[in-house]
């Protein structure tokens, strides 16, 4: 197996069965057959004679080989009593108090069993509006949320994950302005990612620097009207000093709503890649793009029938997963199989570029993501189609999108996840980011400190005979190569991190996975902490303009809690 010591050790402290003492009663290699097993098994569902402990066997080599890993609930979950498989839910917030600690309950049931939730806050009425049934005022959504992160806070997932949360608020929602400065003190709120619903009225009213109503969801009356461009700079001005609320675009969500009859899209999972329709859960699944290289004469080359190989593997793997998942609630098993959304995605794309030659911000770098997503897109979409051809089309697919072309098993099949844990696992750079650093400091989750150097920049330099601690110190220093005199240009220019990539480029790449995934992508743009508003807009105006679902910030030390930091220890 290539798993590394370092991933061992994650999978280990988080991921394996445990006695009552705390102790591991599987292996590293038990956690991937247990898990192998259990996916498999729903073939026997579709094909009494199928050959479940042949699929087992690939589904197993597929991930020890880490050419492909299930989200972290999958390999928690599977195979054991708890069963959840999802990492992604949405759940409504109606305007009522019953709703509203229902989602709180149920908020509580997905967080214990490790997935993440996100809601939207906008149907509930606004702060000081009336309450008929007390005759007092209405709270407003901002105080509410409070209490659904107190609740998050309390249930601690067993010791592997603190739950996490995304919130939403519509930009015409009469609290916009609270919700839009609601985490300026770093200690609120915690628990939960914030991003505007920003609609495409909103945006044009920006441009055109006119004023928008505002509308209280319970009486749908306007209550009053703000500036468009004031709002807007109060979203970036916020951003700018502590990387909150990002922006998510509503209509651009809804476009792609693959079956619109079933309700309106109008929240994300927790890091934003994920729309889905309230009730609606979503598995994820990852392939390692460094496991799909082939050396040829001239270097290192995308290995592309492999990738279309593990692509199929790995959408049978999803499609299994909503199979033999066990969903928290009975209304999230209805909703999610009638859909049966999945989110394939890859890692390693930035160390892809690294083994290829090709800089990260370039042209050829992000024409590079488009042709890897494009493949990955398209494969997926095939081998959705085989397995509706097998299997049947996914329930509600004579009311999709879809109805007119070939049956699809899924409603939507890609999803550009974040992959924290699972690169980790895998030892490569994470989801579509670039290197954060190539060598640096990590803050581990007990507090200690854990120097760590990229092998394929190592590799690199020993083998051109530059390779000497004193150099790596200098990295550990700087952070980047970039003014590293003894490293020779074709290298620095190669082995950027994420600071030497510009916020333009971050978007532009972006924006090409983005073209060729049917949910979104996860990533952070990351500015220097010399950044200005101004840098910050323009990214907003790029993200927009390049057809981004979303975009989310990160401006260096705006936050005191780093989980990186470049060259320090804190
Ligand atoms: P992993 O690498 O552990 O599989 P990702 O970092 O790719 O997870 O995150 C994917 C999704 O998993 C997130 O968008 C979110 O929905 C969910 N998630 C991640 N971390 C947590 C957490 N601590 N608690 C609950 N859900 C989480």
């Amino acid at each position: 197996m290539p798993i590394s010591e370092n991933a061992k050790a994650v999978l280990e402290k988080r991921y394996l069965i445990r006695d009552e003492n705390g102790q591991p009663t599987e292996t590293v290699d038990g956690l991937f057959h247990r898990v192998a097993d259990a996916i498999a098994q729903a073939d026997a569902v579709f094909d009494a004679g199928a050959d479940v402990a042949a699929t087992a066997q690939s589904f197993y080599e597929m991930m020890t080989g880490l050419e492909f890993l299930p989200n972290s609930p999958t390999l928690m979950n599977a195979g054991r009593p708890l069963g959840q498989l999802s990492a992604c839910f949405v759940l409504p917030v109606g305007d009522s108090m019953e709703e509203i600690f229902d989602a709180i309950k149920n908020a509580a049931l997905i967080h214990k069993s490790g997935g993440g939730t996100g809601f939207s806050f906008s149907r509930l009425r606004s702060r000081g509006s009336t309450v008929n049934s007390t005759g007092g005022v209405a709270s407003g959504p901002i105080s509410f949320m409070k209490v659904f992160n107190a609740a998050t806070e309390a249930v601690k997932q067993g010791g592997t994950r603190r739950g996490a949360n995304m919130g939403i608020l519509r930009v015409d929602h009469p609290d916009i302005m609270d919700f839009i400065t609601c985490k300026n003190d770093t200690r609120e709120i915690t628990n939960f990612n914030l991003s505007v619903g920003i609609t495409e009225a909103f945006m044009q009213a920006v441009e055109q620097n006119t004023d928008y109503p505002l509308v209280d969801p319970a009486s749908r009356q306007i209550t009053g009207r703000l500036s468009a461009r004031k709002v807007f700079e109060a979203i970036i001005q916020s951003a700018w000093q502590t990387g909150e609320p990002g922006i998510i675009f509503l209509d651009r969500l809804n476009r792609d709503n693959p079956v619109p009859s079933l309700g309106e899209i109008e929240s994300t999972n927790p890091c934003g890649e994920q729309p889905l329709l309230p009730y609606e859960a979503c598995n994820l699944g990852s392939i390692n793009l460094v496991r799909h290289l082939k050396k040829t004469d001239s270097g290192w080359a995308l290995d592309r029938d492999k990738l279309s190989d593990t692509v199929r593997k790995a959408v049978h793997f999803l499609d299994n997963v909503i199979e033999v998942n066990k969903y928290p609630l009975p209304e999230i098993d209805q909703m999610t199989r009638s859909t049966r959304k999945i989110g394939l995605g890859v890692m390693g794309f930035a160390d892809m570029l690294l083994y290829l030659g090709i800089p990260y911000n370039s042209e050829a770098g992000v024409e590079m993501g488009r042709t890897v997503m494009e493949l990955v897109e398209s494969v997926g979409h095939q081998a959705s189609q085989a397995l509706a051809a097998q299997r049947g089309a996914f329930p509600c697919f004579d009311q999709s999108v879809f109805r007119d072309a070939a049956p699809l098993r899924n409603a939507t099949v890609t999803t550009i996840a974040p992959t924290g844990t699972l690169s980790i696992i895998a030892g490569v750079s994470s989801g579509v980011e670039p290197v954060f650093a190539y060598a640096y400091i990590r803050n581990v989750m007990d507090n200690t400190h854990l120097i760590e150097a990229n092998g394929i920049l190592k590799d690199v330099l020993v083998s051109r005979g530059l390779y000497s601690e004193a150099l790596m110190q200098q990295i550990v220093e700087q952070g980047s190569l970039a003014h590293i005199a003894g490293i020779p240009e074709d290298i620095r220019r190669v082995f950027v991190c994420a600071h030497d990539v510009s916020p333009v480029w971050h978007v532009k790449m972006q924006a090409a996975f983005q073209t060729y995934t049917d949910n979104a992508v996860s990533k952070t743009v990351n500015f220097p902490n010399s950044a200005t508003q101004d840098d910050v807009r323009e990214v907003y105006e790029l993200a927009y303009r390049l057809g981004c679902k979303g975009t989310t910030i990160y401006r260096d030390g705006s936050r005191q809690e780093q989980v990186l930091n470049i060259g320090k220890v804190n």
